[in-house]
């Protein structure tokens, strides 16, 4: 049995999603959405996916709010003040404490054994006059094992898709760009064929450039709470990562097999070992209602709905 596994997940945006940087506006922007400070890439930061991952999983199974002796508990969220709310079971190992992590003081606290990870964009969709195009670049494509090297053009496109092969030039929202030479195959990589056929590759420098300007920048308006109307004057805008983005993110499990929490090991429901695919299972639980529920605080809204594309196939 290993002691960790990491699972690169891929997945696509069904609405737009934002996940605010908070404070300052940017720009012509009053909600910004998080940047990575590195690439100035909009991310989604892996606490934004590990929040809504606890809950779901903890709906899931029962562990939302539920009872036990008598005492009422809520594995999801923060688990209250000092975390007592948490049920922090380990054996039998609780399907939402174990995997996210609890701490309920000295002693009795330990680590989730799922690590989540930024989730980065991979594939960026942009209308063209030839219809919606997802853009990439080789920085981003690096580590995915693909076997093939992704080279190119420095001021133009080389198209990856082959529904793309035989064009020129493409306008990319504003942007016109021809067609250079370069190489690449996305054929192994886990999404749908739909956006591998119109896919293009950029220069990384030009990648930032084409996901910052064309981003979704919506207006909204504020609702004073207390009357339940717009307040006057309260036109917001906020960025969001548009409909159709392609992003992936990496999840570690490790293996609770020499975790020991108060000299307790850790089992199953039904005395088996806490293994990687146990923390797996119970975590995908909670990611397949990322398509339904959503994630970030806009769901109201009609925002936030992300498919989760390479779920093990199983009963959950
Ligand atoms: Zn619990």
């Amino acid at each position: 049995m290993n002691e960790f596994e990491v699972k690169t997940y891929y997945a696509i945006a069904l609405d737009p999603i934002h996940i605010g940087a908070g404070g300052a506006r940017l720009g012509r922007v009053d909600l910004p959405i998080i940047r990575d400070p590195a690439t100035n890439l909009p991310k989604i930061p892996g606490t934004s996916l590990s929040g809504p991952a606890r809950t779901y999983t903890a709906m899931q199974t029962n562990r939302y709010r539920w009872k036990k002796d008598g005492k009422e508990y809520s594995c999801a969220g923060r688990g209250g003040e000092g975390g007592e709310k948490h049920c922090g079971s380990v054996n039998p190992a609780c399907p939402v404490c174990v995997p996210y992590g609890f701490s309920k003081g000295s002693g009795n606290s330990m680590q989730g054994l799922a690590q989540f990870f930024d989730a980065q964009i991979l594939l960026f969709p942009v209308a063209s006059l030839t219809g919606t195009v997802w853009v990439t670049s080789s920085i981003v494509l690096e580590g995915l094992g693909l076997n093939s090297e992704f080279q190119a053009p420095e001021n133009g496109f080389y198209p990856l898709g082959e529904q793309l092969k035989d064009k020129r030039k493409l306008n990319f929202g504003w942007l016109m760009l021809s067609r250079g030479e370069g190489s690449g195959d996305l054929t192994n990589l886990s999404v749908p064929d739909m956006v591998k056929q119109r896919a293009v590759l950029v220069s990384d420098k030009l990648f930032p450039k084409i996901v910052n300007t064309n981003l979704e920048v919506r207006t909204s308006v504020s609702i004073d709470p207390a009357t339940g109307t717009a307040e006057e004057g309260a036109l917001f805008t906020y960025e969001a990562i548009p409909r159709g983005t392609v992003l992936r993110f990496d999840v570690i499990y490790n293996s609770g097999k020499y975790f020991r929490v108060g000299e307790q090991e850790l089992r199953t429901e039904d005395g088996g070992e806490v293994g990687t695919q146990w923390v797996k299972a119970q975590v995908e639980k909670g990611l397949k209602l990322f398509e339904i529920l959503g994630i970030g605080r806009m769901g109201t809204r009609g925002m936030g709905r992300l498919k989760v594309l390479n779920l093990e196939k199983g009963d959950c």
